[in-house]
């Protein structure tokens, strides 16, 4: 099934998912990213994630990228003893986690974020919990913040807190973040997402700490940088951080908190378009099939809400919590596969058409646009790339054409990579050398995935002379089983 898959799943790892039965199974049933969340557990924990997803990923002979997904500067709820009950109307105080507990009647909430102190002020609104509890601030010190509770319920440790309007002084990249990094790059994680951007600074800051560790040369690569869309202040610059990231994540839980739910549905059109507009990935996340965290089936608005993600030209899918810590996270990768597959098969009547706008005037940009015309004319089977980098292949995707591209790589990196990709199916090959020695890898991959029948068409794109490493500036029309014909050199 997920063979015919377009756009792709990320599914967080979590308790749920960490047994290496489930792993297996998660990847059997679409997983094509695993995304690690680094605001919970240590790094022992994580290693042993990284290592288990590597070793199944081999054996099953399937490419699974892995994404870690930095804590950022989340204001939490620090260590309660037990849970809260906050009663509407009720005063509770808040004071920074390590410091004493200030004298108060009511109830105490320690705060693991000191710089939140500084940055209230009276008549700001603490949202608790993703939004489910409200707090009216009354008065602000140092080290104490008196509020009301408007909307109440059950608190425990932990919980996020969010502050709409308030600018936090603290960088969107914390020491954590850079520790969790430095983690990340050593066991080869293939993307990374930056959590709470405020500016374009702010991806900057974590471009330049890669390259201090090391990583931006053809030795050690950087990981792709993903900006989660959180903050709404940052939509101001959206353009400048496009240019600036490969790719960005519709962060839906913390972006509703942070702005009035009602506003998010056209902001995640937006995002997307602006995203496509400038070949970078999009991912639509957060509560996509959040029922399945205790329920076997989605409700029918959340199979509608993933099926739109699709139809706005989302590349890619999210599973948070489903996954994490749901009681049924194989049948929500399962489940969100055949919605994403039943919408694909509906992409032209009710998609967004696609331009050719955003792809740019380079030499890979214009391949690309040629393997989409060629594809469309000729009516072929596949579209295969040969690709060191992905660069060309993620060009190709971006101009959604209606037949899978084989991406062909040597790199493991790429490979894995890949995975991100609309439309794309990633092959790992031995380094090839001629025309000759590409379509023997070519015709083996489709023959032997039954997707192509002897005599279907199939347009390559590579660089020439092959063996030298060219971007790509060659594309053939290949009849699988004959000899192959070039149409444009
Ligand atoms: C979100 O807020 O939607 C999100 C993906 O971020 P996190 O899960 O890290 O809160």
């Amino acid at each position: 099934m997920h063979a015919m898959r377009k756009a792709k799943i990320i599914a967080t790892l979590g308790p749920a998912s960490q047994s290496e039965e489930t792993l297996r199974r998660l990847i059997l049933a679409g997983m094509n990213v695993a995304r690690l969340n680094f605001s919970h557990g240590t790094h022992e924990d994580h290693a042993v994630l990284i290592a288990m997803i590597r070793r199944l990923s081999a054996e099953l002979d399937l490419p699974v990228a892995i994404l870690q997904d930095l804590q950022g500067p989340k204001v939490r709820v620090g260590d309660l003893p037990r849970p809260l009950m906050l009663k509407v109307g009720a005063e509770v105080t808040l004071y920074p986690e390590g410091h004493p507990r200030p004298a108060s009647a009511g109830l105490l909430i320690p705060v693991c974020f000191e710089e939140m102190f500084e940055a209230v002020r009276p008549g700001d609104a603490l949202l608790l919990d993703d939004g489910r509890l409200r707090l009216r601030v009354e008065s602000s010190e140092e080290h104490a913040v008196v509020a009301r509770v408007e909307v109440g319920g059950p608190l425990s440790s932990h919980k996020g807190i969010n502050l709409p309007g308030v600018r936090l002084r603290i960088a969107a990249f914390t020491e954590k973040d850079e520790a969790d990094l430095a983690f990340g790059l050593a066991h080869g994680i293939d993307a990374v997402a930056v959590s709470f951007v405020r500016s374009v600074e702010d991806v900057l800051k974590v471009r330049t700490a890669m390259k201090r560790m090391g990583y931006n040369n053809s030795q050690k690569r950087a990981p792709m940088v993903i900006a989660k869309i959180e903050k709404p202040e940052i939509l101001d610059d959206f353009n400048r951080l496009l240019e600036v990231v490969d790719g960005v994540m519709i962060a839906r839980g913390d972006l509703g908190v942070e702005m009035p739910p009602e506003k998010v549905p056209v902001l995640q059109k937006k995002i997307i378009q602006q995203a496509n507009a400038h070949a970078k990935l999009v991912i639509t996340a957060t509560q996509m099939l959040e029922s399945m965290v205790s329920n076997p089936l989605p409700t029918r608005a959340e199979a509608s809400d993933v099926a739109n993600a699709i139809f706005d030209g989302a590349d890619a899918v999210m599973l948070s919590g489903e996954t994490a810590a749901g009681q049924y996270p194989v049948e929500a990768v399962a489940m969100m596969s055949r919605i994403v597959v039943e919408a694909e098969t509906h992409y032209v009547e009710w998609g967004k058409p696609r331009s050719f706008d955003g792809l740019g005037d380079s030499d890979a940009a214009a391949m690309a646009r040629a393997a989409y015309e060629i594809a469309r004319d000729r009516d072929v089977a596949a579209i295969a790339v040969f690709t060191v980098q992905g660069r060309t292949a993620q060009l190709i995707s971006k101009t959604h054409p209606n037949v899978p591209i084989l991406a062909f790589t040597p790199q493991e990196d790429t490979y894995r990579r890949l995975s991100f990709l609309w439309g794309v199916m990633p092959r790992l090959v031995p380094f090839a050398s001629t025309v000759e020695e590409m379509l023997f890898h070519v015709e083996t991959a489709i023959l032997k995935d039954n997707m192509v029948r002897p005599g279907q068409q199939v347009a390559l794109v590579c660089g020439f002379p092959v063996g030298a490493l060219r971007p790509p500036n060659m594309a053939l029309l290949h009849t699988v089983g004959q000899e192959s014909r070039r149409v444009q050199a």
